[in-house]
């Protein structure tokens, strides 16, 4: 509390801790220099910090710290200071700083010659890094599973050629060194966001990690998810929502849009945006990915294909190379008018 907070305020804040806690028992009052902290414990469930920070009296909030690296912490003049950019040299990409970064892709890759031109034509539209799995999470075990090792020789090798960044997925920790050895940026999907030791895996190797949100993880269980990467040494963490799963049926998952300034006040992580996953429909990725970049995201990761109705997987929700290519178009207008770049 702020020194100058009167009685009535010191109470007010006081009985939303004991109501947030569920447990007075586990509310105490420390004095520090002059200055009383109210200390709030919570057993089996977390509390929102947020829900202090602008009463009246209060000075300062500080969380429990499940996520005391990707936290961003208020500088000295109580600003958030600027956020962590990670680089991909390679590709020239900057994430999190004025650079929009796009990465394009098939869901899967399929073979050669289809891969290379989605990536020419990525490349050309202005997108930094290929999108693509070799080993894919499908919901059942009868769909493709992916080129395995054959696709990510097929990444590695497009890669070189092309002079694109390259993401891809890392399924078990025992295929993490295969693919860091292709990837710019090993990607952690959606179904793995809480595989603790795929975590750890990622978090010990050099390779920036796109860790996606689980679909239904909330923003404390996502941080905390990309805690254990970063607690590993890896400091090198983007952030991707990719839609969470709601009452709502009339699109495949909710972009949960809301997310990315939330996650701007908290974490120092750049946030991507995955609107082909989340709306699973290719007429309205463009929308959403307009949105992305109007809200503060730091890039965008979208699904391509030379021809989406023959796709080994997820068709009905990737772009044309000819819709990406109007995509980019939009994209850059929206970013001249907000400061970023394409
Ligand atoms: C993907 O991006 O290839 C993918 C499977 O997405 P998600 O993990 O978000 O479902
Ligand atoms: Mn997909």
């Amino acid at each position: 509390m702020s020194k100058g907070a009167s009685a009535r305020e010191f109470g007010e804040v006081l009985m939303l801790a004991r109501e947030q806690s569920g447990d007075s028992s586990l509310v105490d009052i420390v004095d520090q220099d002059g200055r009383a902290t109210i200390v709030i414990g919570s057993l089996g469930h977390s509390i929102d910090p947020g829900v202090f920070e602008n009463l009246p009296g209060v000075e300062s909030v500080e969380g429990a710290d499940l996520y005391k690296l990707a936290r961003s912490e208020k500088g000295l003049n109580g600003k958030y200071p600027a956020g962590r950019i990670v680089e991909i040299p390679f590709a020239g990409a900057r994430i999190g700083s004025e650079q929009f970064v796009v990465m394009a892709g098939p869901c899967a890759v399929e073979d050669e010659a289809t891969l290379f031109e989605i990536a020419r034509r990525a490349k050309a539209a202005g997108a930094k890094i290929l999108r693509g799995g070799a080993f894919k999470p499908r919901t059942s075990p009868y769909c493709f599973q992916g080129l395995g090792e054959q696709g990510l020789e097929l990444l590695s090798k497009v890669r070189d050629q092309v002079g694109i960044g390259v993401v891809t997925e890392a399924m078990e920790p025992s295929l993490v060194k295969a693919v860091s050895e292709v990837a710019d940026i090993i990607q952690v999907g959606s179904r793995n966001m809480q595989n603790f030791p795929l975590l750890r895996a990622v978090g010990k190797q050099p390779k920036p990690v796109l860790l996606k949100r689980g679909m239904s993880a909330t923003l404390e269980e996502w941080l905390a998810a990309a805690e254990y990467i970063l607690a590993e040494g890896n400091p090198n963490v983007i952030l991707c929502e990719r839609g969470i799963r709601t009452f709502s049926r009339h699109s495949r998952h909710t972009l949960d849009l809301g997310v990315v300034p939330a996650l701007k006040e908290r974490s120092s992580l750049p946030v991507i945006v995955d609107p082909s996953h989340a709306t699973g429909r290719s007429s309205r990725v463009p929308a959403m990915a307009r949105a992305a970049i109007a809200a503060g995201a730091d890039g965008l990761i979208v699904e391509i294909h030379t021809n989406p109705s023959v796709a080994l997987s997820d068709g009905f929700q990737m772009l044309s190379l000819d819709e990406f290519d109007s995509l980019m178009g939009e994209l850059g207008s929206i970013g001249s008018v907000i400061g970023k770049t394409i």
